[in-house]
């Protein structure tokens, strides 16, 4: 496995919308072995969620992982999953506001407001279907990973740019530990 480069916002292609990968793509062990690097730059970069534009690769691919550790102490677990092509088939009306950040977006952070539930279906990496229904944070999580899908980055859904905050300053007046402000 190898660690891949993090497109950075002003990238194009963090722009771009990404291209569904076919089944017979999928199957192949390149495409596998990106995966794999998908999750271990994940990992490496203590993130909870990666998208592949996110890496340089305009396909409809993401990886989430999220588990308690000292960091996080109060982080929800979701344990590693692969989404590809996904798609959200419901989104509440009711909403829920929590902080973001991206590993495509360097020390920054704000809120967002995003639907509280939603109802998604996808495959797996063998092509399996998937379909997840999930509330709260965990739905953000796929809310923010699949608008990296579209071209879209959290700042474009911050109602109030007036929150937007370096690190450095959101921890000394914003909320310090909060677990949901991974970068995603
Ligand atoms: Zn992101």
């Amino acid at each position: 496995m190898s660690l891949l480069k993090i497109a950075k916002m002003g990238n194009p292609i963090l722009r771009k919308i990404a291209e569904p990968v076919s089944t017979k793509e999928l199957e192949t062990v390149e495409f596998q072995k990106f995966i794999d690097d998908m999750v271990e730059t994940m990992r490496d970069g203590d993130g909870l969620g990666l998208a592949a534009p996110q890496v340089h690769v305009s396909k409809q691919v993401v990886v989430i992982e999220s588990f308690e550790n000292e960091r996080y102490p109060d982080a929800p677990t979701i344990p590693l999953l692969i989404l590809v092509n996904p798609v959200f088939k419901y989104m509440s009306r009711e909403t829920r506001t929590g902080w973001e950040g991206c590993l495509s977006v360097d020390n920054l952070r704000g809120k967002v407001t995003r639907s509280r539930a939603v109802k998604l279906e996808a495959v797996d990496r063998n092509g399996n279907a998937l379909v997840l229904e999930w509330e709260d944070f965990p739905a953000v999580v796929l809310q923010h990973e699949t608008d990296h899908l579209r071209g879209h980055l959290f700042i474009d859904r911050m109602k109030d740019l007036s929150t937007l905050t370096h690190l450095d300053e959101f921890g000394k007046f914003w909320i310090k530990g909060e677990n949901d402000v991974r970068e995603v």
